[in-house]
């Protein structure tokens, strides 16, 4: 991309393409799925620095799930919660932050602070909360914390998948408050 600044806003001058996902473009949900991958990079990656780590996982991203590699499920999340931690916001999930146990049958993932607490600790004050149970925490952990080559390598049952979306998703909308309108159309179709 040859890129101008504008008084306002950015001009785009020239683009060339790298790499085309054309298989994304066969199916519509993946399509509206890859929409808000962009959506969240817009929105998260920092503006005018050194940005490669962020699109490389954009990238990956998008050609992990063009090529069917793994399913949608699985990368949305990871890429929701390392775009997140990338940019300065990653969620303390090392232990319930009460007690500090660090695995337990109960955990409640909130979203509005991104800290765990266990069921025992927890104290009802109208927050969302989430709760994880041990596959599914550890899943949100290693979202977060395991190595950029390891990211997308993990498995999950589908619940246990569903469970993960729903805190990465409430996360991301807490921690950047912000409703991203290509989710929610990708969620009225998927
Ligand atoms: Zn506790």
């Amino acid at each position: 991309l040859t890129v101008y600044k504008g008084r306002e806003s950015y001009i785009i001058g020239d683009a060339i393409p790298e790499r085309i996902f054309s298989k994304l473009r066969g199916d519509v949900v993946k399509t509206c799925l890859a929409q808000y991958f962009c959506e969240l990079a817009i929105t998260i990656c920092p503006r005018e620095q050194n940005s490669e780590e962020f699109l490389k996982l954009i990238l990956n991203s998008l050609y992990l799930l063009s090529e069917n590699k793994r399913s949608a499920q699985l990368i949305k999340p990871c890429l929701e919660m390392r775009l997140a931690s990338l940019a300065g916001y990653m969620p303390d999930l090392r232990m319930c932050r009460i007690c500090g146990e660090y695995l337990c049958d109960n955990m409640l993932f909130l979203p509005k602070s991104g800290t765990i607490e266990c069921a025992d600790c927890h104290r009802e004050n109208g927050d969302m909360k989430i709760l994880l149970n041990r596959s599914s925490l550890t899943a949100l952990r290693h979202t977060v914390y395991a190595d950029d080559n390891k990211l997308f390598s993990f498995a999950l049952p589908e619940s246990d998948l569903d469970v993960l979306n729903e805190a990465s998703e409430n996360y991301l909308k807490y921690m950047f408050e912000k409703d991203f309108s290509t989710l929610n159309f990708y969620k009225t179709i998927s």
